[in-house]
């Protein structure tokens, strides 16, 4: 927290938010006002937002909220390379999740890795009438023939498995048993919760039941850790470890992205487990501690200031060597973040920006905003829950608008009425705000560029920002006429 706006502006911003919602009916408007907060300083110190989220959305509002599907297949388990993941159900939900998350990984796709690949039963009529168990297992059987590289298999359930009364459990114990390697069943169908968020609950609980402690691994240090939620965006996990390398640590696991199933079954074997994504993966941190006893804590690695203050938490767990280490790599890297900011942010200073994504990004993106100068006015999560918003609003200013699934028009109406200098949020809201001529950044696919953590994130970050803000196209938006 820093600048704090005026009295007036937090009671003005209240205003708007009310405004906004008058266009619902009553029972509607009623709801939806549970889902907002405006900070003001004693929620900003004290972190109790009292902001109503992770409940059922309205219907028919245009939710930008996927399913459970789309946050254990899409999200959790499709990053693990080596293993087929099977898209259970009808054709639809793999073929439109299918190379969209760009959650890379090194390999050869088809061969050894195979994280492009859209695999589906591909439900008929007479699947859901007689049930899919015995197409799942010649499935199972099939791709280790065309797949001989394959590590294991998930069954990621669509909507229908889970309501016709399929036993995927007794199929993965069979067919687990008669190939010689893991087949796991996820009863992660869509109707599960009501977000994408209880998707990774199961997904975390699938990895801790059928691979977690299950692997063989001597070869240990003591400065072993993990990388959890960490889904390599772009190469972020990556621009990531090399900063935590450059310390002096080893990085024995990758959850998920370009992560290996070897690699999660020998996370138990790890002196800690640093966290980028608390709400996808808070759950196995908390296994793994139970457990074994592994301590875990939370990192960010968006901006110079917050990769400076996790380079030193981290390196506060372990001795000296690496706490040195630490101040030289924050020292050599500043250097040149200064020079990033000298050249972006007079172009970017006080250009206000309006947030929402998923459950992690839209609290944890806002230092590098303020990093080149930048406010963010507003901010929300689809899925997030109350830790998430208790998390972020310590990081917010004094008046930003906070918000829980918000809806498509509320996000247009919000946008024009803050005088909005740029989105950031996902492809379904991208061009709708192009056509209203405000600059916009996809925020979860990075705009197909990125990576954006660590010090070489940095760089691309304010790249990218600058173009779209500062791009001519907005002066054209008007015909001269
Ligand atoms: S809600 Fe059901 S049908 Fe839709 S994507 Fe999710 S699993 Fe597939």
């Amino acid at each position: 927290m820093s600048t704090a706006m005026d009295k007036l502006t937090v009671e003005t911003r209240k205003k708007i938010v009310q405004e906004v919602l008058e266009a619902f009916p009553e029972k509607t408007a009623k709801d939806r006002a549970k889902h907002y907060e405006v900070a003001e300083a004693p929620t900003i110190e004290t972190g109790k937002c009292a902001l109503k989220s992770n409940t059922k959305s309205r219907p028919g509002v245009m939710t930008a909220r996927g399913c459970s599907y789309a946050g254990s297949k899409g999200v959790v388990w499709g990053p693990i390379k080596d293993m087929v993941h099977i898209s259970h159900g009808p054709v639809g939900c793999g073929q439109y999740s299918w190379g969209t998350r760009r959650n890379y990984a090194n390999g050869t796709q088809g061969v050894d890795v195979f994280g492009v690949l859209q695999v589906t039963s591909d439900f008929q009529e007479r699947d859901i009438v007689f049930g899919g168990d015995k197409k799942l297992e010649t499935i199972c059987r099939e791709i280790t023939n065309i797949f001989p590289l394959a590590k294991g298999i998930s069954v990621q359930s669509e909507c229908p498995v889970g309501l016709i009364g399929d036993d995927i459990e007794a199929v993965g114990k069979k067919m687990a048993k008669e190939l010689a390697m893991p087949v796991i069943p996820v009863r992660c169908e869509g109707f599960r919760g009501v977000s994408q968020s209880l998707g990774h609950h199961i997904a975390n609980d699938a990895v801790r039941d059928h691979l977690l402690g299950k692997g063989e691994f001597e070869d240990t240090t003591p400065y072993d850790i993990n990388m959890i939620g960490e889904y390599n965006i772009g190469g972020d996990t990556w621009a990531s470890r090399i900063l935590l390398e450059e310390i002096g640590l080893r990085v024995i696991g990758q959850w998920a992205g370009d992560g290996t199933m070897n690699e999660l079954s020998i996370s138990h074997k790890a002196k800690l487990n640093v966290l980028h994504c608390y709400r996808s993966m808070n759950y196995i941190c908390t296994t793994m501690e139970e457990r074994y006893g592994i301590p875990w804590m939370e990192y960010n690695f968006f901006g110079p200031t917050k990769i400076a203050e996790s380079l030193r938490a981290i390196a506060a767990h372990f001795d000296d060597t690496i706490k040195e280490n630490a101040e030289r790599v924050i020292a050599k890297h500043q250097a040149e973040a200064d020079k990033v900011i000298e050249k972006y942010r007079p172009k970017l200073e006080g250009k206000k920006v309006m947030l929402m994504v998923g459950g992690l990004r839209a609290g944890h993106t806002i230092g590098a905003y303020e990093d080149l100068g930048m406010e963010v006015i507003s901010t929300g999560y689809e899925f997030g829950h109350k830790d998430d918003y208790q998390r972020m609003i310590k990081d917010v200013q004094e008046g930003t608008i906070i918000y829980d699934d918000p809806t498509a028009y509320e996000m247009e109406a919000l946008a024009e009425k803050l005088g909005t200098d740029l989105v950031g949020a996902g492809v379904k809201e991208k061009y709708v705000y192009h056509k209203m001529g405000i600059p916009f950044r996809q925020m979860h696919s990075w705009d197909y560029s990125g990576p954006y953590h660590g010090y070489d994130g940095f760089k691309i970050f304010a790249r990218d920002m600058d173009m779209a803000i500062n791009s001519p196209a907005w002066n054209l938006v008007k015909s001269p006429f």
